[in-house]
């Protein structure tokens, strides 16, 4: 009986040894199942981010092609309430110098003046352009400080723009002439003759679209090698008269909301077609 018991005991104690090493075996399979399943998970997640980060690299590159394509437009609304005192070279290395900027003129009718009414019509232009997709620089957002016009063409080249538009109302010694012109270099510029025919395929695509959207008068395209802000500016120039503040029925007519959307479409379908073809 005694030694039946002791028998009886081993069993026991064996049966319980086997239990506690099933228990630990499956504790410790256990671990390694939850190791290597959180592994996985943790390599899942490395895998997810490296595709994100691929995703981001293809948008980031994707932007950058945007941007590398996205052309820059530089508005330089003519004159200033304040006129920088001096003169300065009409074009680079010229021997004549001009006065750094002048008054402009001012409606005849309405007594608007020709820096306010460019200024107002820049900031009109500046966001159909940029919904058009281009990038849009001003040469100046107010009308209290004083810009010559050496350094708005100097805007134009930093920003290395695309076009450069330099917006201007006319004025006539007589109420009559009325329309629209657009002036550049001439072929034979003194400063900046490289930059001659681009120059002129922007007057060119500016001034039809501005009279076909608006129907102005086409008073033509100018060439002369006079104006300062296009004989230093490096990119291709265009200044456009829009119409004449001195003509009563033209300097009314520019100052209503209806005409002006014409002439925001005009400028903006003739810069559309400058870079078409
Ligand atoms: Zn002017």
């Amino acid at each position: 009986m005694r030694r039946h018991l002791m028998k009886h005991q081993n069993l026991i104690i064996g049966v319980l040894i086997a239990v506690i090493a099933v228990a630990i075996g499956a504790v410790a399979y256990d671990i390694h199942a939850r190791s290597a399943a959180v592994s996985s998970k943790t390599s899942q997640k490395t895998a997810a981010a490296e595709t994100s980060k691929t995703e981001t690299s293809q948008k980031t590159s994707a932007a950058s092609d945007q941007s590398a394509n996205q052309k820059t437009i530089v508005l330089d609304p003519g004159h200033s309430a304040v006129m920088p005192s001096g003169s300065e070279p009409v074009g680079p290395g010229a021997g004549e110098n001009k006065a750094k900027d002048m008054v402009g003129t001012k409606g005849v009718a309405t007594g608007v003046t020709e820096y306010d009414f460019m200024l107002s019509l820049a900031n009109k232009l500046k966001p159909e352009l940029e919904k058009r997709g281009y990038k849009v620089v001003l040469t100046r957002t107010d009308s209290q400080s004083a810009h010559s016009c050496t350094q708005r063409a100097q805007v134009a080249n930093d920003n290395h723009a695309d076009a450069f538009i330099r917006l201007h109302a006319n004025a006539a010694e007589s109420p009559a002439p009325n329309g629209a012109m657009t002036i550049n270099i001439t072929a034979h510029s003194p400063y900046t003759p490289s930059t001659y025919s681009q120059c002129r395929k922007l007057s060119d695509c500016v001034l039809n679209a501005y009279c076909s959207a608006t129907g102005a008068k086409r008073e033509g395209v100018v060439e002369r090698d006079d104006l300062t802000g296009n004989n230093w500016a490096k990119v291709p120039t265009t200044l456009i008269e829009v119409g004449y503040m001195t003509n009563p029925d033209e300097d009314k007519r520019m100052q209503t909301d209806a005409y002006q959307a014409k002439m925001v479409q005009g400028i903006a379908n003739g810069i559309d077609q400058f870079f078409k073809n």
